[in-house]
């Protein structure tokens, strides 16, 4: 059976690309008699704001869409991403970093720009491991995990390629895990067969099949779909002036005709008139 999620980041209100996402995930789950689960993802404490999601539950409603189960919340599972992070520290994949994000810019800058995104500062240094970050040995990771393929449904077959990325972080210094660590777990452990999400996250599916291989998780499909851009060509964003659901359900709109409209890929007019709103090119 077919099940697919929404997983918004409560670190800001919904907009019309959140509702574009939760609306395709949804159809597609329910035009094949699946399920779609809701998935709250709120564990970086220092952008979530829990008082969000009462008003994202009521956006999702108010487009026409239901779901399957009570929603699930990431906080709730924090002894599951530490439980895979040891995991990987006892395969020796994973070492403490204390590196500051300006640490890393300037590491970054000496080695120019085709050089690697972190070059490894803190891999086998001895460091201090009180609040430390744990990254990724990319390149002990890839040649365990050896070659891998994943399919997008829209894209085709892909061959993973993680090494892009270098040494991510998978636990961060203020969390207990990083979204690539906690989608790639929650996708599992909500048993979702079909991942939906915009194409600004295509690249990071590389990384979620390699942590998968790794930890010997059940391989989905991928379905990323096309963003909404502004008429500039930019991402709808909240603070750009896209406004959130929340205002257009407040001032009477209608939720599901705007879900409707997005379904036959027209953008709705009313609050939006004038946006010039349209896919990516
Ligand atoms: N939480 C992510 C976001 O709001 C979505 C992650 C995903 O669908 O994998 O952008």
């Amino acid at each position: 059976m077919i099940r697919t999620r929404f997983a918004p980041s409560p670190n800001g209100p919904l907009h019309l690309g959140h509702a574009y996402a939760a609306v395709v995930a949804h159809d597609l789950a329910r035009a094949r008699g699946g399920e779609f689960l809701l998935r709250i993802e709120d564990i970086d404490g220092t952008r979530s704001r829990p008082e969000l999601v009462p008003d994202i539950i009521a956006d999702l409603e108010w487009l026409g869409l239901t779901w399957d189960g009570p929603p699930v919340f990431q906080f709730s599972r924090l002894d599951r991403y530490a439980q895979a992070a040891d995991r990987l520290k006892a395969m020796g994949l994973l070492y403490p970093c204390q590196c500051t994000r300006a640490d890393v810019l300037a590491a970054a800058r000496e080695h120019g720009p085709d050089g690697p995104r972190y070059p490894g500062t803190c891999r086998g240094r001895a460091v201090d491991l009180e609040g430390a970050a744990w990254r990724l040995d990319m390149a002990k990771a890839v040649a365990l995990a050896g070659p891998l393929e994943w399919v997008d449904q829209l894209a085709g077959p892909q061959v993973a390629m993680p090494g892009q990325f270098g040494d991510i972080v998978l636990v961060r210094k203020e969390a207990p895990a990083s979204y690539h660590l906690a989608a790639t777990l929650d996708d599992a452990a909500d048993g979702i067969t079909l991942v939906t999400r915009g194409r600004d996250l295509f690249a990071a599916s590389h990384v979620h099949r390699l942590l998968q291989a790794l930890l010997d998780l059940p391989v989905p499909t991928w379905h990323h779909h096309l963003l909404i851009c502004e008429a500039d060509g930019r991402k709808l964003a909240k603070r750009r002036g896209s406004p959130a659901l929340a205002d257009l359900r407040l001032a009477g709109e209608d939720g599901r005709a705007m879900a409707q409209a997005l379904r036959m890929d027209q953008f709705p007019t009313g609050l939006y008139l004038g946006a010039g709103l349209g896919f990516e090119p």
